[in-house]
């Protein structure tokens, strides 16, 4: 059952024979996703394909006659051997997969698009609103439907970039077929997905990757400056300017960085059974609201709710949140 399409703002970049510079590609580095699954007039099941494969149970396939299966069996590798290992490692893939849960790969289905033009056609098939269609042609790395993953392979111009959309989306699905999509906040959905699309990209292109976080974290910490307001409210991310997508990528990575990797798998493995906010206080020892105020308080914004700080401790806060200066 479609709900959203999940369009990623995507970190994009890498070295595959795809062809032609990426359109959603800005000058900080980062390419737009969007997520789409909430939206049930739009359905991305319909397009003939012409060319497939199966990886990993996964079918991915020809959106159009310009894909090849070269392209096809390229996008597979780089699925089998570095995507579904880092959210394998990242979000407790393995507890994802079980009967209780029923996330199926089977039920993958990624559609690659050679050009612009079949991209869009098949926009306008699914059902995507009209004054959508523009935005997401030029400034999206892919869509998601939570089953459906549509690539515009064109717009990548290397195999980490391509290897980050593809973990990104991946995520996405993975949290939508074990209903923790909607359970999460949008900022650590949209977060932990760039996450893992970064830690991704990291396995092809480290030295790519560090240039790409240094870029984010200076356009973020800049705009902040020049008095651009941020907020965990954000929704829908493909209008929204690029500083949202970024300070949802930095809230994760600060909590990531300072409890682990572990704790973000212990996370995903415990909001299976409760609720957000419980997942988020018994794994990481503060309450989520509490997190959000002092992301915020970091960056010199005020908080968007009281709370009791009675058991906050001025030294550990520093400690938590060291400012901007956490290691990206
Ligand atoms: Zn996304």
């Amino acid at each position: 059952m479609l709900k959203r399409i999940i369009i990623p703002f995507l970190f994009v970049f890498c070295l595959l024979p795809i062809g032609v510079q990426a359109e959603g590609t800005t000058d900080h580095g980062m390419v737009t996703d969007h997520d789409i699954s909430h939206d049930s007039n739009v359905s991305l099941s319909g397009i003939q394909t012409t060319k497939s494969i199966t990886v990993k149970k996964m079918k991915v396939a020809a959106g159009d006659q310009g894909i090849s299966v070269k392209q096809l069996e390229f996008v597979g590798k780089l699925l089998k051997n570095v995507a579904l290992p880092t959210i394998k490692n990242n979000i407790n893939f393995d507890g994802l997969f079980t009967d209780k849960i029923n996330v199926d790969l089977s039920k993958v289905h990624i559609l690659l698009f050679s050009n612009s033009e079949s991209y869009q056609n098949a926009l306008i098939q699914a059902g995507v609103p009209h004054d959508s269609i523009e935005n997401i042609v030029e400034n999206s790395g892919g869509i998601t439907d939570g089953t459906h993953i549509w690539i515009p392979l064109y717009t990548y111009k290397d195999r980490s970039e391509l290897t980050n959309i593809l973990t990104h989306e991946l995520t996405h699905v993975v949290f939508h077929q074990a209903n923790i999509e909607e359970k999460l906040p949008n900022w650590l959905d949209e977060g932990i997905a760039m996450y893992n699309g970064l830690q991704a990209q990291k396995n092809i292109n480290h030295i790519k990757t560090g240039r790409i976080l240094k870029n984010i974290k200076y356009k973020l910490t800049t705009s902040i400056k020049n008095g651009e307001s941020v907020s965990f409210n954000s929704t829908n991310l493909l209008n929204e300017n690029y500083t949202s997508e970024a300070f949802y990528l930095a809230a994760t990575y600060f909590l990531v960085e300072r409890m682990g990797v572990s704790k973000l798998n212990e996370f995903t493995r415990s909001v299976i059974d409760s609720n957000v906010e419980e997942a988020f206080k018994s794994t990481f020892t503060i309450t989520l609201k509490e997190y959000e105020n002092k992301i915020l308080q970091a960056v010199g914004q005020s908080q968007q709710d009281s709370y009791s700080s009675n058991d906050d401790d001025d030294d550990d806060d520093a400690e938590f949140l060291p400012g901007y200066r956490v290691r990206w």
